[in-house]
């Protein structure tokens, strides 16, 4: 069975693209699903988020300028099943030097094609940029889904929007006329407002198929334990944040037929 391939695009910053990126991810791996982040940020917020270090030369940065191995980037993390490509500031440069390349749109599906063929990860998700330049266009065109973290915010509907017309873009462009958008998560859900549950009603009702019926609660949980390296499941296991990702990755799991062994199954009574 080969790799699925994820990725949290965006062009807003603060939507809990990250967020959602490493606690799925973390969440996933604990189904023992082997799973591979990639960082594409670089900010390296998900690289700091698991614990590890930046170092210069180990991210995608050389990979997509032909120099090394995307399998040779990867390392372990304290999660179990769960592996990253980190990022370092050099993968900034690739956002103006892709351009100037051959196929740049394609560059980074190529160069995840060796880890797709090795066979290591049934998952891969990267974590993009909070803009829609090269880096995350390339991710667009690496994905079979797109998953939009999308905050329970004003004006949500209109940043949707946008992504969806660069879905269309990489379409029309021919490198990958089979993305499809994989879901929806509603982000930063406060239940002590109206505003949250108009917002996740609004997508709801224009994209109901998309949206995941697994909602984000704003808590400061979520927030606080990225300073200390931790996935929400290490630093805080039971907290409401924490149950959210699992139901996430659990309808996740379930709308894509990843993880279990036997995809005939039937569902476990209730
Ligand atoms: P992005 O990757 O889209 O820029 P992040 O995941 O880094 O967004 O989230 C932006 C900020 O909001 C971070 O400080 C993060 O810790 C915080 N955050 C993300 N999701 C939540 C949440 N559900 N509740 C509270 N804070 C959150
Ligand atoms: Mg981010």
């Amino acid at each position: 069975m080969g790799s699925l391939v994820f990725t949290i695009a965006n062009q807003k910053g603060g939507v809990g693209k990250t967020t959602t990126a490493v606690n799925l991810a973390a969440a996933l791996a604990d189904k023992k699903i082997p799973v591979l982040l990639v960082d594409l940020d670089p900010q390296a917020n998900a690289t700091s988020a698991l614990g590890i270090e930046k170092e210069e030369g180990r991210s995608l940065y050389g990979p997509l300028h032909g120099e090394g191995a995307a399998l040779d980037m990867i390392v372990a993390t304290d999660v179990k099943n769960l592996s990253l490509i980190p990022s370092e500031e050099d993968l900034a440069a690739a956002e103006i030097e892709l351009a100037q390349t051959e196929n740049y749109l394609a560059r980074l599906r190529a160069v995840l094609e060796p880890v797709k063929a090795s066979g290591r990860f049934r998952v891969i998700i990267i974590d993009c940029p909070p803009s829609m330049g090269m880096l995350s266009m390339n991710s667009l065109a690496a994905a079979d889904h797109l998953l939009i973290a999308l905050q329970c915010e004003y004006m949500a509907l209109e940043g949707l929007g946008q992504i969806l017309r660069n879905v269309e873009r990489i379409k029309e462009a021919g490198v990958n006329a089979a993305l499809s958008v994989g879901g929806i998560v509603m982000t930063m859900y406060d239940i002590r407002t109206n505003l949250s549950r108009q917002v996740v009603d609004e997508v709801r009702q224009h994209l109901p198929d998309k949206i995941f019926n697994t909602v984000i609660p704003r808590t400061v949980r979520l927030s606080e334990a990225p300073s200390f390296g931790k996935t929400i499941f290490a630093y805080d296991p039971l907290s409401p944040g924490a149950s959210a990702y699992k139901n996430l990755a659990r309808e996740i799991s379930a709308r894509f037929e990843i993880g279990g062994a036997a995809p005939a199954r039937p569902p476990a009574a209730i």
